[in-house]
């Protein structure tokens, strides 16, 4: 026998839980499931939310992207949901996360200094890297560590000088108390604070949050904020901030870093505490593998999908909805796939536009404007993604976030943007239309 609810999301990636969340704030009786595979690309994501940072033709940085929104090209996907749903959306997420990110007081975009050095425009940034935004004239000194080397202090200040920040940058790399190996996981770094672990400093047993403070207080000089590599715990990131900045005596603030991501990671935390508190039903580490069809009535020509087939280690079981939202995410997150012959879109097969010649997929210049960046599914305005012939593909379908097509985020800067406000109005619509 079939599970049934009224709205099932397949994807638990920023969209796929935004749909799910704005599923049940718009019908708070709806039966509302999320089923989802393996780990979102929010793990390695900044944890920044970018609406847009550049347009589709390179210009930027866009000192307001709702300026820009108004121009994007037919079948962007914010051109498809409209300027206004992403601004709902955007109010949404700051309900979602409650205070945990900021930016929600302008339409212009903060530009958050990054581990590279350089600036990079956003919409949203988490509380713990407000006090080092780049518009903020306070001289800053970094601190990286010996073992994590991915974040090079003295460079990264040196890249956001030669940017023109408008402040003084200055960096320093120091040994981070209680931690030797340089093949310690991120995550260690983060515990040892969120516990405040003792450790063996180079002045003896302390606590590791003091031990920090001290190794950092040596080398501070003029500076008035202080900016680490985003480390400073898992749950309690805001305490050990607060109980730094007081030993230093400035701000303290954390540098988005790259893959894996402790601000994606809480971000995916905030999420999943919010799916649980709504009564989302979540059915994880499955995937979706199949689904069945009814004929449409009433003459229609567009299927309808009965149920989907999820793959319970070897076991098929069915899972039924009156509305179902793909949010299975791009050629990253093998919502949209590929072989020798064509790029596809593996559970519903829906159509995805890319040219016959594989050559045609990408260009030789790595940095160049990548076709394959912007292959995945078109959609109407209700979200439904669309056969070749332009007619949707099943009437109770929608698609969110990467698994869609049309945009390049990496080159827009838009990716988290475009998930959440794709996710926020497929999830709206498919609680809106859904009966019980
Ligand atoms: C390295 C990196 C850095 C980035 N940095 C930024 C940034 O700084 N700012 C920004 O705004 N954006 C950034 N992005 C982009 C942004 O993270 C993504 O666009 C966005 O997170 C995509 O979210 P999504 O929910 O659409 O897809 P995903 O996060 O990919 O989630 C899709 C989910 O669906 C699941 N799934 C797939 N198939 C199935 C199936 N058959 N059944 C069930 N579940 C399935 C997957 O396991 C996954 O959990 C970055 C991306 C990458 C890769």
């Amino acid at each position: 026998m079939a599970i049934e609810d009224d709205v099932l999301v397949v994807g638990g990636g920023i969209a796929g839980a935004t749909a799910a969340l704005a599923a049940l704030e718009t019908d708070p009786d709806a039966r509302v499931r999320l089923v989802t595979h393996r780990q979102s690309t929010l793990r390695h994501a900044s944890g920044l939310i970018d609406v847009l940072g550049y347009t589709p033709a390179g210009e930027g940085p866009l000192a307001d992207p709702f300026d820009a929104l108004e121009a994007l090209p037919t079948g962007h996907p914010y051109e498809r949901v409209g300027t206004d749903a992403v601004r709902e959306a955007l109010a949404f997420f700051d309900r979602v996360v409650d205070g945990a990110y900021e930016g929600g007081h302008t339409d212009r975009n903060a530009l958050v200094p990054t581990y590279g050095g350089t600036v990079k425009p956003t919409a949203r940034y988490p509380a713990s890297t407000a006090p080092g935004l780049a518009s903020d004239t306070r001289e800053t000194l970094l601190v990286g560590f010996e073992t994590l080397p991915d974040f090079d202090a003295p460079l990264a200040a040196r890249h956001l000088e030669a940017a023109g920040v408008p402040f003084d940058a200055r960096g320093v790399t120091l040994s981070f108390p209680g931690i030797r190996r340089d093949d310690a996981k991120i995550t260690r770094y983060a515990h040892l604070l969120d516990r405040d672990e003792v450790v063996d400093a180079d002045s003896g047993e302390r606590s590791a949050r003091d031990a920090l403070a001290a190794s950092v207080d040596t080398h501070l000089e003029d500076e008035s904020r202080v900016g680490f590599p985003a480390i400073l715990g898992d749950d309690r990131v805001e305490t050990v901030r607060e109980e730094l900045a007081e030993a230093l005596g400035v701000d303290v603030f954390e540098v988005p870093m790259g893959p894996p991501s402790l601000p994606g990671m809480r971000l995916e935390g905030l999420l999943y505490d919010a799916l649980e508190d709504a009564g989302v039903r979540l059915t994880s580490g499955v995937p979706v593998v199949d689904y069945e069809t009814t004929a449409e009535t009433a003459g229609g020509t567009t299927d309808r999908i009965d149920h989907v087939v999820v793959d319970r280690n070897g076991a098929e079981v069915p899972h039924r909805a009156d509305q179902y939202v793909l949010a299975t995410g791009g050629l990253v997150g093998k919502g949209v796939d590929s072989n020798r012959e064509r790029v596809y879109e593996p559970i519903f097969d829906c159509h995805v536009s890319h040219p016959a010649d594989r050559y045609d997929w990408f260009v030789d210049d790595v940095f160049g404007d990548q076709p394959y960046a912007r292959f995945g599914l078109e959609v109407d305005r209700d979200l439904r993604p669309l056969a070749a012939d332009g007619v949707p593909e099943f009437s109770n379908l929608s698609a969110a976030g990467a698994v869609l097509g049309g945009y390049d985020f990496a080159a827009e800067k838009s990716g988290s943007g475009v998930s959440l406000a794709t996710g926020y109005v497929a999830g709206t619509r498919a609680a809106e239309v859904g009966g019980r």
